[in-house]
Order: structure tokens, then sequence, then C-alpha cells
């Protein structure tokens, strides 16, 4: 079939998810005729296998501390037991109700949703299964998907993908990697009652975090029972015949487990999209892209997880309507990668933004750092030995707090607070000159001496 003349629309975006959708609903709204192709669901990562099943799943996990502690503060709760398919399916059931919502939205703009596998025919067009489209401007937002060494008998593990849609919860789990999904899942199924061994490449977890805050979450997480095993690179995996594993290390040491999920980084989708064909140049498998989003093709942009750029769902919403605003709204348009804050929904959770404390050292030279180390009021009384602790990095040659890092409970919800009065550059003595809310953790922010 050959494709038609002319363009049948001012936009493809190739990929439904949250830089997809974001630019197709913005470029639709500027008065531009948008298709979306995507193969899977609408959502991509964010709704279907990422941020929010996982916060689904971290509410759930949650409630075994509560539970646990409740018993201080009265109540007693008999007999009390969890069952892992009603979660997941009760999760899985609001993942597809939000994922109808993202395909009514986009309906609702006039935007076509192309169901199929998209690939590049040219710098304007483009293959949707076995239909041919031509578009003025094409958007690859085709995401990433989570990388699998790929050592012997590393198939027989599992991503985050699956973990969704677990049959049952295995007794002990391995999970390879240390950054935030081995973290987070870490919590979730320690919480569940599994059996948890982390096992990392290298020393370090979460790299690019606070060194303290980081810290901090590794022996809450090892006093919670979670095993961690460090520069313990997997050599081979080997599957046996009752479905149990055996993760041998490079380390000489071999571990038995019931499942083994790969938490090791994530890649871009830039395979099978034709884009040789259209002189789109990668950069490390990622699309190299110009701060407008321009790929090296000049009808053709990217955004999100497949630039490589900060693989976070709020940067790539940015991106995508950055494109949409620039290339349809008349109003070019950069998004500013300055302090983005970010979170791990870890147990407990851990927040930052901005300089850690040795990024400030080596980059400003004269830095003070304010710390509060405290055990929240409820920890206290359910008799849990848990403490938070709270970080303001601050440039001593002009009093602005240049980084925030907090772990404790709620660390995400003050921090996305804290990170607008950090972005707008307020030093440490506004920061003092607030009043407090007592009792509450967030106050620590404003009383650190
Ligand atoms: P991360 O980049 O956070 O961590 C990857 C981990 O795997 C690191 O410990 C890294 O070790 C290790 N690793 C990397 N490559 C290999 C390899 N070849 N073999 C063995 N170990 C390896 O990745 P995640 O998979 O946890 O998450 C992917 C991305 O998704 C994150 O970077 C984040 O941007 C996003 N995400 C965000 C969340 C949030 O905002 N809360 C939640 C989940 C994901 P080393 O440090 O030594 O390199």
């Amino acid at each position: 079939m050959t494709a038609p003349a002319h363009p049948q629309y001012d936009l493809l975006v190739i990929g439904a998810g949250s830089g997809g959708v974001r630019a197709a609903r913005v470029a639709a709204a500027h008065g531009a005729k948008v298709a979306i192709a995507e193969e899977h669901r609408i959502g991509g990562t964010c709704v279907i296998r990422g941020c929010v099943p996982k916060k689904l799943l971290v509410y759930g996990a949650h409630f075994a501390e509560d539970l646990e502690d409740a018993a201080r503060f009265g109540w007693r709760i008999e007999g009390r037991t969890f069952e892992w398919p009603t979660l997941r399916d009760n999760v899985l059931a609001e993942v597809a109700r939000i994922s109808g919502i993202y395909a009514q939205t986009l309906q609702t703009h006039g935007v076509e949703i192309l169901n199929g596998h998209a690939t590049l025919t040219g710098p304007q067009s483009a293959r949707i299964d076995d239909r041919e489209v031509r578009a003025r401007v094409i958007l690859i937002a085709t995401g990433a998907r989570p990388h699998v060494p790929d050592q012997p008998g590393c198939e027989n593990g599992i991503t985050s993908n699956e973990a969704f849609h677990l049959e049952k919860l295995p007794e002990r789990i391995l999970i390879a990697g240390g950054g935030y999904i081995a973290n987070e899942f870490a919590g979730i199924f320690n919480e569940f009652g599994c059996k948890v061994t982390v096992i990392n490449r290298s020393d370090v977890i979460l790299r690019g975090y606070d060194e303290q805050i980081r810290d901090r979450l590794l022996q809450i997480s090892l006093t919670k029972g979670i095993r961690f095993l460090f520069n313990a690179p997997i050599d081979s995996v080997s599957k046996h015949a009752d479905s149990t594993l055996t993760v041998s290390l490079r380390t000489g040491d071999s571990i038995q487990c019931d499942a083994l999920m790969f938490a090791t980084g994530r890649i871009p989708n830039t395979e099978g999209l034709g884009l040789d064909s259209a002189g789109v140049e990668l950069d490390k498998g990622a699309i190299k892209v110009d701060d407008l989003n321009q790929s090296t093709n000049p009808h053709i942009y990217a955004v999100g997880d497949v630039t490589n750029r900060v693989q976070l769902t709020p940067v790539a919403i940015r991106e995508g309507h950055a494109f949409a605003d620039t290339v349809f709204g008349n109003k070019p348009t950069k998004v500013d990668y300055d302090f983005i804050p970010s979170a791990v929904f870890s147990h407990p959770p851990l927040a930052g933004v901005g300089l850690t404390e040795s990024q400030a050292r080596n980059r400003l030279g004269s830095v003070r750092s304010f710390t509060s180390d405290f055990r929240p009021m409820k920890n206290v009384l359910a008799g849990r030995s848990e403490r938070a602790l709270y970080k303001l990095i601050v440039d001593d040659t002009n009093g602005r707090v240049v980084g925030a890092h907090m772990i404790g409970p709620d660390a995400p919800e003050i921090m996305q607070v804290v990170a607008v009065a950090v972005k707008a550059g307020l030093t440490k003595a506004q920061f003092d000159e607030c009043v407090a809310i007592h009792p509450t953790m967030a106050e620590e922010l404003v009383l650190l001496k």
C-alpha cells in the first residue's frame, strides 16, 4: 500500500504514554489534526505498569505496619490476613479505569486513536500495522522498557511489568538492582511478608540521592528484615522443575528463590521504529533531540524516556506540552530542568530536590548543612524505632537553600511544597521566618538550627 500524497494529519504521535497523550491533546487544542498510534493500552508505563499501580501497591503494603501499630493506639484487630489476589485485581481494575479516561480525553479532543505498531516509512510517513499514514510532523513518545542483563538464565526472571500480575506472592524474592524500582518493590514485597533480598552490582543504592538519606533507608530496610548483597553481579540463573530458581553470583555465592525481579534500569524503545530510514540519530540508544525536542530530522520530534533525559513522568508531560506549544501553538517553549524534585516510594519514602550535600560542597565550596534527625510522634507511641531525617543544604555565600532532602512518613508530599521554595531561591532565613504548624513533621523544616 502506498502512502497518501498529502499529509492526512498535522501530527502523528507514536506512543500513548504520559508525554504522547499530553502532546496530542495540547496540539489538538491548538487546532491541529492529530492521530496517536499505540500498540498496547492507552496510558503508557506510568498508568499501566508504573507509577499508578506501584503507588496503589505501596498503599496496600503499608497497611501491614498500620495494622501492627494500631494495637498501641487501642485497636484490637483479630485474625487479620492479607489476600494478594484481591489487591492485585482491584489495582488492575483501577488501572483499566484510568486508561479508559485517558482514551476518552483523547477522543473528546478529536484525537484519532490508531491501534497497532507504528514504523516510520519516511520523515513524514508511517505504517501502522497495514495502514499507511502521512503527517506533517511526527512525535516519538515510545518510552522505555526494563533492562534485563544478558547473563545465562536471566530470561527466567521477571521485571516490574510482570510484578503487578503475579499469580501468587513468592515466598522468597531476589531483586536485582539498587535504584528506584528495587527499593520500592523491596518495601512492597517485604510488607506483604515475602523474604526479600536485594542484590546490587555496586555498593551504592539510589545513586544521585543524598548520601545520609539513602544510608538511612538502607539501615531502616535492614531493620525491617530486607537483606542486601552488594558488589554482587549475577553470573547465571537456573530454573528447576519445581519452578524455583538458583541465582549464582560472581562472588561465588548462590541463592535459592521463588522469583527473581530485575530492576536494573530502563532502556529507550527505539527498535523497530524505522528511525534509520528517517535519518533520526541516536545517542547511547536514545533519540537525540535539541532543547525544543527536535530530532536530527526536522519533521520528527521526541519526548519522554525515549530521549533519555530525565526518566520521570512529570518531565515527559512537560516535554510533550512544550513540544505542542512550540510546534502548534506558536509559542516556543523549553523545559526547565533545574530543581526537579523526585521521590522514592520506599518504606519509608524519601524525597529530594536540588543539590545533595556532596554535590553542593564540590560545586559551591562554602556550604552549610542543617539536619533534623527525629522520631515522628506517631512512631513514638507505636513503639516503632524508625527515625526520620530532614536536611537543608545552604549556599553560605548568599544563604540560599540549594537542596532539600528527607526520609520519613509522607516525605514526597512534603517535598512537593518544599521544592517550590527551593526553586524560588528562598534563603534559610526566609524558611525560618515562617511560623511552624505544630505538631507536624514538616515543621522541622522551619526549625532547623
Ligand atoms: P535506576 O536507574 O533507578 O537503578 C538501576 C539500578 O540497577 C542501579 O542500582 C544500577 O547500579 C543497577 N544497574 C544498572 N545497570 C545494570 C546492569 N547492567 N546490571 C546490573 N545492575 C545494573 O533504575 P530503575 O530500573 O530502578 O528505574 C528506572 C527509572 O525509572 C529510574 O531511573 C527512574 O527515573 C524511573 N522511576 C522513577 C520512580 C519514581 O519517580 N518514584 C519509580 C520507578 C522508576 P549502579 O547504581 O551501580 O549503576
